[in-house]
C-alpha cells in the first residue's frame, strides 16, 4: 500500500479482522505499510491471510474520503461537504424525533468496534438521542454462548481461561467451530495438545479442515447439537464420570438436569442426529476420563434459534464433568467478530449498560447516570434484539430514522431480502463506514470514517484480554474517527435536549480534539473525542460491573501482553482464570438448567427437501465488505459456491461448477456448485460474505432464539435447482 507518509516508523498493534485479535507490527517505510508478525500470546507470531493483508484497504481505490450525501433529484449518492452532510443528519433527527417520539431514531453497532466506540455509541444512544432503540450485530454472533454463560455461570466471558489452556487439554471437543479456516493461528494450540497426546474431537456437519484433523469427527444433522450433548451426559451419568463431589459442593439444580438426560439414551440420540452410538461412548469416555478436558462451541451450536438451550446442553456436560475452574480444563466460547467479547460489555446492547450491567436494574442505572451526569429516570429502558429492530424499520411503529456504525446488515441478516426492504423505508438512514458497503450503498448518508491503524483505541480479545490498538498514522483529509463523528453530532445536536446538554457538560467525551481529520470542526467551536479520556470515563462506568475495567489503564495494558477483565483494582492483579473458587452468582454455585431438543424452526419437506447451513471460508470475513476488496484474498475465494455432496449432485444432475439455484421460503440465491463429499447428502452449505445475487442470507430463515434474540442462520429448509430452472 502506498501512503503518502513522512518518517519511517513501526507500531506494535493487532489485526482488525478476528476475535483472536492477533499481535501484529505495522512498518511504515517510504509510504509503504508492511505488516508483520508479532510474538503475542495468542497467535505467538502467526498471522491468517487476513491478517497479512489486511494494509492493502488503506489506500484502496474504493476507500471513502469524503461524505456522501443522496441527491433528491436524482437518487444517486453524491460527494459532500462535511457540513452538508451533519445538517442533514442533524436536520432529519430532529425532524424525526420530533414528529415520532425520541424512540422513532434507532443505533445500530458492530463487534468490531473498539470499546471506547462501543461505549460511546450507547452513551450516544441513551443519552444524546434518548432512545431505547439500540443494538448490535454481535446478536447474530455468540449472543446464545453469552446468554448461556450468563444463567450458568452468572458472567459471560467467552474464553474464562487463557488460550494456552487449549494447549493443555487431554481432551478437546469443539462444536459447531472451524478454527483451522476462522482463526488459523488458534490451531497452533490444538497441534501441541495433540502433540501432548492430547485428543481432538469435532462436532460439526461438515467434515472442515479442523475436523479433518481431529481424530474423531461427530458429523450429526444440522440442528441436533443439544440432543448429542444430552446423549453424552446420559452416558457419563450411566458410566461413572459425572464428578459428584463438585456437583454437590460448587453447582446447583443438577436434579432436574439427571431427569432430563435419562431420557437421552444413545440409540435415540443416534436416530435424531446420524451420530453412531460407539462414537458417542467414545467421546464420553474421552471427556469423563480426562485429567484436563475443556469444551468449545461456536456458532454451529449457537446460531439456531434454541441456540442458547443447546450451549446449556454442552455447559451442564462441562459442569457435570467438574470442568469449569480447574486448569486446563472447562467450558468457552469461541467468539468471533474483533470485538465480539468488548462490544458486548459497554452498552450498545439494547438490554445492558457498561459494565455489563442490566439496564432494567436500579442500582445500574443510578450508577451509570451518574457518571454520564444525568437523571436515572432520563435513561430509556431496554430496546429490542438486533433483528426485531431491523425488522421493525421504517413500519408504523418502528423507528424512522437509523444510523448504522460498524456493520453491514444487508448481507449479514438474515432473511436479507425483507431487511435491505426495512431499510429503504426509512425517512434517514445514515451509515459510518470506510467502503461503501451492501447497506451504506442504500443510505442517504455516508460519512467516511478511519481505518484500524488510523486511530488508537482498545478491543477485548476472545479470552477477555484487554488489548491496545495503536495508530500508525493520522487518517486521510476528509475522513473522521467514529468518536469525532459521535462527538460532533452530540454538539450539533445540543439545545434540543437537555439531558444532552447536561451530559455534554459533564462528561469527558468533550475532550479536545487530538487531530481533526479536516479541521472544519475544529474551527467552529465544537469537539472530537479522545479515546484514551472516553475509556477512562468507560472504567469509571464498569466499575462494580461484571466486566470491570476500572483497573485497566493504557498504560498497564501496555506494560504487559494486555489486562484480563474483572479487574476492579490497579494495584491489583488482573483475572486470565475465572471461576476457581467460585461462579459469578450470588451463592457462588454455578446452575444446571435442564435443556430438551426441539426441532428446528423450519423442517424439511416434499417442497424445500434439504437443510441448508451457512458458514465461513478462510479468505473472507463476516459480510465481506473488506474481505472481498483485498487482492489477494479475493483471488483466493473470488466467488460464492453451494456445497453438494455428489450423490445429491447425481439426483440434481448438477455438475461441479454449474450455477445453482437454492431456495427458500424466504427468497433465493445463485452461485456456483461445489462438489464434496465433505457435507452430508442431506445438506447443502453456502459461505454467508457476498451480496447481490450470491447473497447466502437471501434464504435463511429469521426465526430467533426467545432468550438471546440469535437468528437461526444454522438451518432452514431449502430445495437446489439448476440456475436455469423454474
Ligand atoms: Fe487476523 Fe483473526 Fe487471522 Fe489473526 S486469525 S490474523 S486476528 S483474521
Amino acid at each position: 500500500a502506498t501512503l503518502p507518509g513522512p518518517a519511517p516508523r513501526e507500531v506494535a498493534t493487532h489485526c482488525p479482522y478476528c476475535a483472536l485479535q492477533c499481535g501484529m507490527t505495522l512498518r511504515e517505510e517510504h509510504g509503504q505499510v508492511t505488516v508483520l508478525p508479532r510474538e503475542f500470546p495468542t497467535n505467538r507470531g502467526g498471522l491468517c491471510q487476513k491478517g497479512w493483508t489486511s494494509a492493502e484497504l488503506l489506500t484502496h481505490p474504493d476507500r471513502l474520503t469524503t461524505p456522501l450525501l443522496r441527491d433528491p433529484v436524482s437518487g444517486e449518492l453524491r460527494p459532500a461537504s462535511w457540513d452538508a452532510a451533519l445538517d442533514r443528519i442533524v436536520t432529519g433527527l430532529r425532524d424525526t424525533q420530533q414528529r415520532h417520539g425520541r424512540d422513532a431514531v434507532a443505533v445500530f453497532g458492530g463487534g468490531g468496534l473498539t470499546n471506547e466506540k462501543a461505549y460511546a455509541l450507547g452513551r450516544f444512544a441513551r443519552v444524546t438521542l434518548g432512545t431505547r432503540n439500540i443494538d448490535y450485530n454481535g446478536r447474530f454472533c455468540m449472543s446464545s454462548a453469552a446468554a448461556a454463560g450468563m444463567r450458568a455461570f452468572g458472567v459471560d466471558r467467552g474464553l474464562p481461561f487463557p488460550l494456552s489452556d487449549l494447549g493443555r487439554a487431554d481432551t478437546l471437543l469443539l462444536v459447531g467451530a472451524n478454527p483451522a479456516e476462522t482463526m488459523p493461528p488458534l490451531m497452533r494450540w490444538l497441534t501441541e495438545q495433540r502433540q501432548r497426546g492430547g485428543k481432538l474431537i469435532v462436532v460439526d456437519p461438515r467434515l472442515t479442515a479442523t475436523a479433518r484433523q481431529a481424530d474423531l469427527h461427530l458429523q450429526p444433522l444440522p440442528g441436533t447439537d443439544l440432543a448429542v450433548a444430552n446423549a453424552l451426559l446420559h452416558i457419563a451419568l450411566t458410566a461413572g464420570y459425572v464428578d459428584e463431589s463438585y456437583v454437590a459442593n460448587r453447582t446447583t439444580g443438577f436434579t432436574a438436569v439427571r431427569r432430563t438426560v435419562a431420557g437421552w439414551w444413545p440409540a435415540r440420540a443416534e436416530a435424531l442426529s446420524g451420530v453412531p452410538v460407539a462414537d458417542l461412548e467414545e467421546t464420553a469416555r474421552a471427556l469423563g476420563t480426562a485429567q484436563r478436558a475443556i469444551i468449545l462451541t461456536a456458532r454451529g451450536a449457537e446460531q439456531h434459534a434454541k441456540g442458547v438451550d443447546t450451549v446449556t446442553g454442552f455447559v451442564n456436560l462441562a459442569l457435570a464433568l467438574g470442568l469449569p475452574g480447574r486448569p486446563g480444563s472447562g467450558y468457552g466460547c469461541l467468539t468471533g467478530q474483533g470485538n465480539g467479547q468488548g462490544g458486548r460489555e459497554h452498552g450498545q446492547k439494547a438490554d445492558q449498560l457498561p459494565g455489563y450491567r442490566k439496564i432494567d436494574d436500579p442500582e445500574a442505572r443510578a450508577h451509570v447516570a451518574r457518571v454520564w451526569g444525568v437523571s436515572a429516570d432520563e435513561l430509556p429502558g431496554p430496546g429490542v434484539p438486533a433483528y426485531q429492530l431491523l425488522d421493525s424499520l421504517g413500519t408504523a411503529s418502528g423507528p424512522r430514522a437509523l444510523l448504522v456504525f460498524g456493520s453491514n446488515p444487508v448481507v449479514s441478516a438474515p432473511r436479507a431480502a425483507r431487511i435491505e426492504g426495512r431499510l429503504r423505508d426509512l425517512d434517514l438512514l445514515v451509515v459510518a463506514d470506510f467502503l461503501l458497503s451492501e447497506t451504506a450503498a442504500l443510505a442517504d448518508v455516508v460519512l467516511p470514517t478511519a481505518q484500524w491503524a488510523e486511530e488508537d483505541g482498545t478491543m477485548t480479545n476472545l479470552e477477555g484480554r484487554v488489548l491496545r490498538r495503536r495508530a500508525l498514522h493520522r487518517p486521510p483529509p476528509g475522513v473522521r474517527t467514529d468518536l469525532q463523528i459521535l462527538t460532533t453530532l452530540t454538539t450539533r445536536l445540543k439545545g434540543g435536549a437537555p439531558s444532552y446538554r447536561l451530559a455534554h457538560r459533564k462528561g469527558p467525551l468533550l475532550t479536545t480534539i487530538e487531530h481533526a481529520a479536516d479541521g472544519a470542526d475544529a474551527t467552529d467551536g465544537e469537539h472530537g473525542a479522545d479515546p484514551r479520556a472516553v475509556f477512562d470515563e468507560l472504567r469509571r462506568a464498569s466499575a462494580g460491573g461484571l466486566a470491570d475495567y476500572a483497573g485497566i489503564s493504557w498504560e498497564r495494558i501496555d506494560a504487559a501482553d494486555g489486562v484480563f477483565w474483572p479487574c476492579p483494582d490497579e494495584d491489583e492483579a488482573d483475572s486470565p482464570r475465572l471461576f476457581a473458587d467460585r461462579f459469578a452468582t450470588p451463592d457462588g454455585l454455578a446452575r444446571f438448567h435442564p435443556v430438551e431438543h426441539r426441532p428446528a424452526a423450519e423442517e424439511v419437506c416434499a417442497e424445500y427437501p434439504l437443510y441448508f447451513t451457512t458458514g465461513r471460508v478462510l479468505a473472507q470475513y463476516q459480510s465481506g465488505n473488506q474481505t472481498r476488496r483485498v487482492g489477494a484474498l479475493r483471488r483466493a475465494a473470488p466467488q460464492a459456491f453451494v456445497e453438494l455432496h455428489p450423490d445429491l449432485a447425481d439426483r440434481l444432475e448438477v455438475t461441479e461448477g454449474e450455477p445453482v439455484r437454492v431456495v427458500s421460503r424466504r427468497g433465493e440465491f445463485h452461485a456456483p456448485a461445489r462438489l464434496s463429499a465433505a457435507i452430508r447428502p442431506d445438506t447443502v452449505f453456502a459461505p454467508f460474505h457476498w451480496g447481490g445475487a450470491a447473497r447466502a442470507n437471501s434464504v435463511t430463515n429469521d426465526a430467533v432464539d426467545p432468550i438471546s434474540g440469535m437468528p437461526e442462520f444454522k438451518i432452514c429448509a431449502v430445495r437446489v435447482e439448476k440456475a436455469g430452472t423454474s
